[in-house]
């Protein structure tokens, strides 16, 4: 008889950062079929549950940063459980990154994005979340605060990659962000239309000097590019 600890309460997909190790997967895999053999099969099958939950977990994930990737941000974006208005979505990219990759190499670039996805994901507001988007960019999802408070997130997420103490990384290591934030009311067009402004707005950021936050005064509409 093997002795087993039940999986339960390991479900539902865990929202923290950082991967689950995935030799846990092979684990509840393993027991379940040992369990299984001894036609166990209520915990065997429990076993696979967690075993799905991990799998689909890292599915979502992306392998470098740990953030969630592109496959989550899709779902959110064109799902069934879309986040309805107030909504802000962020668009972040980090700024000259192909000279840093250029100066320090790739690994040390590999290390910076790491670092600047667990500094995006320091401070989001209950159920937001970081994307991955791709490469060097990022998507922060801000459901549920009005337009000042989606200004203060992304702010507070570019101060706290530009004051990061980037020299202990690497000497002479430099790290900021721009960022293009779309901020929708109640009553406002799609996820993905506001994805499509927000990466607007990042350009005008980047226009501006980098290093900036970029939106659309909620009164005036009129084109913010916030530094400090
Ligand atoms: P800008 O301020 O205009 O955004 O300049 P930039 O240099 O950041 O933009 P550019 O698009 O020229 O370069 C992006 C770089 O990001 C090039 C690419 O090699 C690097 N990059 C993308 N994904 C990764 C990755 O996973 N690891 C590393 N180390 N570099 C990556
Ligand atoms: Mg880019
Ligand atoms: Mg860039």
């Amino acid at each position: 008889m093997v002795e087993v600890g039940t999986a339960e309460g390991e479900g539902a997909l865990s929202r923290a950062a950082g991967p689950r190790p995935p030799d846990l997967l092979r684990v509840h895999e393993a027991i379940a079929g040992v369990l299984a053999t001894q036609g166990d099969w209520r915990r065997a099958y429990q076993h696979l549950r967690s075993a799905l939950d991990i799998a689909r977990d890292g599915s979502l994930r992306d392998a470098l940063t740990s953030s969630y990737n592109r496959r989550y941000l899709d779902e959110r974006l064109y799902g069934p459980f879309t986040d309805r208005p107030p909504l802000g979505i962020a668009l972040i990219d980090l700024d000259r990154f192909k000279s840093v990759n250029d100066t320090y190499g790739h690994l040390v670039g590999d290390r910076v994005l790491r670092r600047v996805a667990d500094l995006l994901q320091e401070d989001l507001p209950p159920d937001g979340f970081c994307a991955r988007y791709g490469g060097e960019e990022f998507v922060l999802w801000l459901p549920g605060v009005d337009a000042g408070d989606a200004v203060r997130f992304v702010e507070g997420a570019r101060l706290r990659v530009a004051r990061h103490p980037w020299s202990e990384l690497q000497p002479g290591l430099r790290v900021t962000i721009s960022a293009g934030l779309a901020h929708a009311a109640p009553g406002a067009g799609t996820a993905e239309r506001q994805l499509r402004s927000a990466d607007t707005l990042l350009y005008a950021a980047k226009r501006a000097g980098r290093n900036k936050v970029a939106y659309h005064d909620a009164q005036t509409t009129q084109l913010i590019t916030h530094s400090e």
